[in-house]
């Protein structure tokens, strides 16, 4: 009998991070000054971000080298395994292949710490001694409070409220490497303060963390605030996931028809897309392009493309993204990672340039697709990524019905070990799904700013 292969060969990890800006047709639409409404500097950053960081998030620069201090590191766990997923796509019967990249063998379990070294690098360099963040899920708090121990920063973690009480463990983590979280909101900043005179049993959302994380990091000088998304250097540091896949692909003779990734901020399905739409605006090979977001935080299917606030208490600088209004404060699902009311504006720019598409689907259909995945390849998935697998499942049932035997290449972008309460309530039939919450995204949306979408 031949042996079956399901993994993919191993490649090196990239020397270069890949700058999808560089492939654009035009520059992506100015930040703003909220107080002005004029595009703002890079000075205007620098009390949050060590200067490194400012220049790659405005680079045009197609390739930007990883520094060898933060090669060494990801070298522990890249390449990551790209696996041919034979077996689901026996259960699916369709003539499609399916690959999907397994980001879950990183330490923290996701993508996460592909940008967390490189961030915690750049401030140690810029003599930070402290990182302010915020975490939904827990996943980055996690992959920060992992690499800020490995280069001696202190890290305080600001957890969306819901997901502290839902996550427990995943407090437990960061502590263990010596970070500080806190719920979100908190009286330990204005911010959270004024959210709970208003509402003292706000749950919490990632903007309302934010705004507590930016708000720590902007009065203090020798503190840096990191984002684990949605800024074109994060975007950027994903990218080895994307070139990695072009490489193993290569070398297995095959290329994608068809990429899905799941969106929260964007970060996990840039990484894995942009180095092939890069490809593709260069001239060198077509792909379609396939975003999944939970129907119950809609940004791409049903948010607007204009200028808002990244956070709640409207700290942040003006970006123009899709979004859901920077008050929404979205229903308490499982996939803590998605619940953002924003995007990349990188992402959002590739959208409204029709270089990718973008789907919803409830928590039901994602955690019924987890499933499925989780018997066939025997990983089980983050809740977030289960979006992913929905967004493949139907691409390749869509291969079956119209008898085509298409490529097909996911993101896995995390396992759900420390999200087995999620599964529980789903195997115990208490899950449901939430309905698309129309009036309250109405509300934030007719308080988005007046600069930049006049
Ligand atoms: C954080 C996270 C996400 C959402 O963030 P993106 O920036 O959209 O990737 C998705 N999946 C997992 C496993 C995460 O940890």
């Amino acid at each position: 009998m031949d042996t079956v292969k399901y993994l993919l060969p191993d490649v090196d990890l990239p020397a270069n991070w890949y700058n999808l800006a560089a492939d654009l047709s035009g520059p992506l639409p100015p930040v703003l000054h909220p107080g002005t409404g004029e595009p703002i500097g890079p000075e205007d950053l620098a009390p949050l971000f060590p200067m490194a960081l400012i220049e790659q998030e405005v680079s045009t620069e197609r390739w930007i080298p990883i520094p060898e201090e933060v090669r060494q590191i990801l070298l522990q766990w890249r390449c990551t395994p790209l696996y041919r997923a034979r077996r689901l796509e026996k259960a699916l019967n369709t003539p499609a292949k399916i690959y999907y990249k397994y980001e879950g063998v990183s330490p923290s379990g996701s993508h996460k710490p592909n940008t967390a070294v490189a961030q915690a690098y750049y401030n140690r360099e810029a003599g930070i001694k402290k990182i302010t963040t915020e975490t939904g899920a827990g996943q980055w708090g996690s992959s920060l409070a992992l690499a800020c121990q490995m280069f001696d920063l202190e890290c305080l973690v600001y957890m969306v409220k819901v997901s502290f009480n839902q996550k427990p463990y995943r407090r437990a983590f960061m502590e263990t490497f010596g970070a500080t979280c806190i719920p979100s909101p908190s009286d330990t900043t204005a911010a959270g303060k004024a959210i709970l005179e208003k509402d003292p049993d706000c749950t919490g959302s990632l903007g309302i963390a934010i705004s507590e994380a930016v708000e720590v990091a902007a009065q203090n000088a020798d503190t840096s605030y990191c984002l684990g998304s949605v800024l074109n250097h994060v975007l950027l540091h994903q990218t080895v996931i994307g070139q990695e896949c072009l490489a193993q692909l290569e070398m297995a003779g095959d290329y994608p028809d068809v990429i899905v990734g799941c969106t929260g901020g964007g970060s996990n399905f840039a990484g894995i897309a942009f180095p092939f739409i890069g490809r593709k605006l260069r001239g060198e090979r077509d792909v379609r392009v396939v975003a999944v977001e939970p129907s119950a935080c809609p940004t791409l299917t049903k948010g607007r493309y204009a200028y808002d606030f990244g956070d709640t208490a409207h700290l942040t600088p003006l970006v123009k993204m899709h979004t859901l209004g920077s008050t929404f404060v979205p229903p308490g699902f499982h996939s803590g990672g998605l619940r953002y009311h924003g995007m990349a504006p990188m992402v959002s720019h590739v959208l409204a340039s029709g270089l990718c598409e973008a789907r919803s689907f409830n928590q039901l259909e994602c955690f019924a697709a987890g499933t499925q995945f989780a018997k066939a390849e025997g990983i089980l998935p983050a809740p977030e990524a289960t979006h992913a697998v929905v967004g493949a499942i139907r691409e390749a049932e869509r291969c079956r019905e119209e008898g085509r035997a298409e490529t097909i290449l996911f993101n896995l972008c995390g396992h759900g070990h420390f999200d087995m309460q999620a599964y529980m309530d789903y195997n115990a039939g208490k899950l449901r799904d939430y309905d698309y919450p129309e009036g309250e995204i109405a509300m934030a949306l007719a308080g988005l700013p007046v600069h930049g979408n006049s």
